[in-house]
């Protein structure tokens, strides 16, 4: 099996040489960031179709577009398993995360994930590239619209994810907010069959993701900047957009006004800091440490005292606040705290208590404060996404998601007669521990908090 597969890259590698002989050829061995990049990367910028290209192309211009995450099960291959499926949502959220970054004044309007049942084996879209003459076609008749055509006011960017497609990946891009970007997946979620490639990492996923999506979005690449995610596809962590990228990033018709920026985000990939605004890093005490998680690293905490704190007095709130998280607990009972600030004085929770994830708001008043809380079960030894809402201006609503791809429909949703602004605190925020009997056992990854009500599109794919 996995003998065929690597016969496949090397065909699709010989094909890729022979199409794009500006490319030129490196070794697979050890090669530097920028040969990875031309040996990996099938970059053909194959021109739009011409309709889209003339004048009476831009007459139809699309009023919005969107990036279409597609995940591909080519004939034959497997689909994904429900772990690989939170691996590729949890990939995507990096991707986006990434350009939320990179671009101050827009955001990328992102649609759900897509499945599509491919006609072809994975081996033969990546040979002669069938991948360019044969998918948009398929897109079209599973989902009615076509990465190269005017769509009735909203066009599309596919952003292909394939199964079998090993290191295949390459972009195309024309105007009115249209474009295909295609990468294969097992760098992403089966790492053991890619182990001896160079590009068999979850980071060199990422970077090629977000430079496939840089093309598809307008973005000339290859030139020599090296601080440019556009030259090559690694280390995207420390990777940038120029001014000039982001000006034709923000300029395409998949962005959109710039949403919520969180007040804080731990991915615990790193260390322990603040990736978000960098304001509120938390400092690992009591043997926190991290371990592996869903992507890269996690926190990882003991059930005994572990814990990681912010600096006293931060991430406070008013009247909004919205808290997301990927945990996967070892057991679900008793209490434990994922996320906090709380006691002495309470403000606001996300833990678990007696086999439910419990979202916790609290208002002045009585000694702590007056608390209000939803719920929803909690599974063990089971990586989750759970995200809080609590909106105190608009409907006064606390509302809990879990998993919301993967299981559509799972949230708790109540009124609550009380709105306006939660008790302040000048309590850290606490991950892992608070008090210590609230001792939270298992990975915590990926926390991000904002002082708004965030839509759950805008958290989820
Ligand atoms: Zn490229």
């Amino acid at each position: 099996m996995k003998k065929v597969k690597l016969n496949v890259l090397a065909l699709s590698v010989i094909a890729f040489l022979v199409m794009i002989t500006a490319c030129k050829q490196d070794t697979l061995t050890a090669p530097s960031e920028t040969q990875m990049h031309q040996n990996r990367l099938k970059c053909n910028h194959l021109k739009a179709p011409e309709s889209l290209q003339t004048e009476e192309g831009l007459s139809l211009r699309a009023n919005q577009a969107f990036v279409a995450p597609i995940i591909l099960i080519p004939n034959g291959s497997s689909n994904l398993t429900d772990y690989q499926r939170q691996q590729v949502e949890l990939g995507l959220e990096n991707v986006r995360d990434w350009y939320q970054r990179e671009l101050p004044n827009k955001d990328i309007r992102w649609e759900k994930i897509r499945y599509l049942q491919g006609n072809q084996t994975g081996a033969h879209y990546v040979v002669n590239n069938n991948v360019w003459s044969e998918i948009p076609g398929e897109i079209q008749a599973a989902f009615g619209w076509n990465p190269w055509q005017n769509n009735s006011g909203t066009n599309r960017i596919a952003l292909v994810l394939g199964r079998d497609l090993l290191g295949w990946a390459g972009a195309n891009t024309s105007a009115n907010g249209n474009g295909l970007a295609i990468a294969g997946l097992e760098s992403l979620i089966d790492l053991p069959q890619v182990s001896n490639e160079w590009w068999g990492t979850q980071e060199y996923w990422h970077g090629t993701v977000i430079h496939e999506l840089g093309h598809a979005l307008g973005l000339p690449g290859h030139h020599g900047i090296a601080s440019s995610i556009m030259d090559a596809h690694g280390n995207y962590k420390n990777k940038h957009l120029t001014n000039k990228e982001k000006t034709i990033v923000e300029g395409n018709l998949a962005t959109t006004t710039k949403g919520p920026v969180p007040i804080a985000h731990w991915d615990f990939d790193e260390d322990f800091k603040d990736q978000g605004n960098g304001n509120n890093d938390l400092t690992a005490k009591k043997g926190a440490t991290q371990a592996t998680g869903l992507i890269e690293l996690a926190g990882s905490f003991d059930g005994v005292n572990d814990v990681a704190e912010t600096a006293s007095n931060r991430c406070n709130v008013s009247n909004k606040v919205t808290i997301s998280a990927w945990v996967k607990p070892s057991s679900t009972s008793g209490s434990q705290t994922i996320v906090n600030k709380w006691y002495a004085k309470d403000s606001y929770s996300l833990g678990i208590k007696n086999g439910q994830f419990v979202f916790s708001v609290a208002f002045p008043g009585g000694t702590w404060g007056t608390a209000k809380s939803i719920s929803i079960p909690a599974k063990a030894n089971e990586w989750q996404h759970v995200i809080g809402v609590y909106d105190g201006e608009d409907d006064n609503t606390l509302t809990i998601y879990l998993d919301n791809i993967t299981k559509p429909g799972s949230q708790s949703r109540q009124k609550i007669v009380q709105g306006g602004n939660l008790q302040s605190s000048t309590r850290p925020v606490a991950v892992g521990s608070h008090p210590s009997w609230n001792s939270f056992k298992g990975l915590i990854d990926k926390i991000t908090i904002y002082n708004d009500e965030v839509s759950i599109s805008q958290l989820s794919f």
